[in-house]
């Protein structure tokens, strides 16, 4: 039992796939996704985007092979960058076979949208072949005729049936690496169609609201979708669509999962909104801080509070701890003890350095204690 159950979360037990060296599902972390935007024939383009999302920690990155002259781009690109490859295809399953030639490590496909038989036998050959997992994408704004017409118009059940169709369709040819998307632009939608299908399979579960619209509503509505999802346990990967820029939905992707203590990558940083209280200027400072702090890696947290009404009992719960204190004394705290008095002009400069210090303590004692451990079961 943990110490403070009401953050719990019980994640949906799903099956393990790999996408690449990365795994999805099980107990394997929630992954980040993102997709390129570049032409993917422009390798050259796409290889620095990818490399900007790689740099914000991007785990599997997607890029669209919608012609040959992508798929035949696709072998310098994978080579290039150091994250797994998806290749987006749709309907073209000439192009899925070039792909997993080409070294994708996932193409997400729909195998009933794809005609024979003999074509989904040829594609899944080429995965098995060159060990690609595969998704199943079913999107509310392109479900099969069939089915709208069955249901009049795309709600929960029409997604649902659609993805487990395509599923079966993988399944008949002994095909089990994949992990299944039920997107729509509607987040009670998005978020009835997973739900139903998290009850009906164990595959795992690539999870996002599509066409989420900019970055500031997108950024909302996915939160609303995938936190309500991510809260229940269910998601096993996520991307969250914005019109954006990729590393812009990494970013966010991270945040979310950082905010629902699913998994922890740099620094988060705890500052309050300010108000006629603040002793320094809060909104600016937070501001620059995050720009000099986007390059920490290492998981810690960071507050930044505007005066002592909130300051000393959010410090006491961080790594580092700022509040504002009047006549320019303003308090440090490390470890959630108060260490040091701080003036107006030093504080950016001093809490990156704090941070950058406690981020190499926190990595030396990461592989110390690895070390200790491996001369233990020596
Ligand atoms: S912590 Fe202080 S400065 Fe910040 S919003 Fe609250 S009262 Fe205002």
């Amino acid at each position: 039992m943990s110490i403070r159950p009401y953050r719990d979360i019980q994640r949906r037990k799903s099956r393990k796939i790999f996408v690449g060296n990365v795994p999805v599902g099980g107990d394997a972390p929630i992954t980040v996704q993102t997709m390129t935007n570049t032409l993917t024939s422009d390798a050259q383009a796409t290889i620095e985007q990818i490399r900007r999302c790689e740099e914000v920690g991007v785990d599997i990155v997607r890029v669209s092979c919608p012609d040959e002259e992508s798929t035949k781009a696709l072998k310098g690109i994978v080579r290039a960058v150091k994250v797994p490859i998806i290749a987006d295809i749709h309907f073209h399953y000439k192009r899925a076979i070039e792909a997993a030639e080409a070294g994708a490590a996932c193409l997400r496909i729909n195998p009933g949208n794809i005609g024979s038989a003999d074509r989904v036998r040829e594609v899944v050959k080429a995965a098995k072949d060159h060990g690609c997992s595969m998704r199943i994408g079913v999107n509310a704004g392109s479900l099969e005729k069939h089915l709208l017409e069955k249901y009049g118009e795309p709600c929960p059940e029409a997604m649902v049936e659609s993805a487990l169709d395509h599923a079966r369709i993988l399944e008949d040819h002994d095909f089990r690496e994949f992990k299944i998307s039920v997107k729509a632009s509607d987040v009670f939608l998005a978020v009835a169609a997973y739900q139903g299908l998290a009850e009906a399979c164990d595959y795992p579960l690539h999870i996002g609201v599509t066409e989420a619209g900019g970055q500031r509503i997108g950024t909302v509505k996915s939160s609303i979708g995938l936190g309500m999802l991510l809260w229940s346990g269910i998601g096993d990967t996520l991307r969250v669509s914005l019109s954006a820029p990729p590393e812009e939905e990494v970013k966010v992707g991270f945040d979310m999962l950082k905010s629902m203590n699913l998994r922890h990558r740099g620094v988060n940083v705890i500052s309050c909104p300010s108000c006629a209280r603040q002793n320094f200027d809060v909104i600016k400072t937070v501001e620059v801080l995050e720009q000099r702090l986007a390059h920490i890696t290492t998981p810690m947290t960071l507050s930044v509070i505007g005066c002592v009404v909130n300051g000393p009992g959010e410090a006491r719960e961080t790594d580092i701890g700022f509040t504002g204190g009047g006549k320019n004394t303003h308090q440090v705290y490390l470890a959630g003890q108060p260490a040091h008095r701080l003036q107006n002009e030093d504080i950016v400069a001093h809490l990156v350095k704090l941070v950058e210090d406690r981020a190499r303590q926190i990595e030396a004692d990461k592989i110390k204690h690895s070390e200790d451990a491996a001369d233990a079961a020596s």
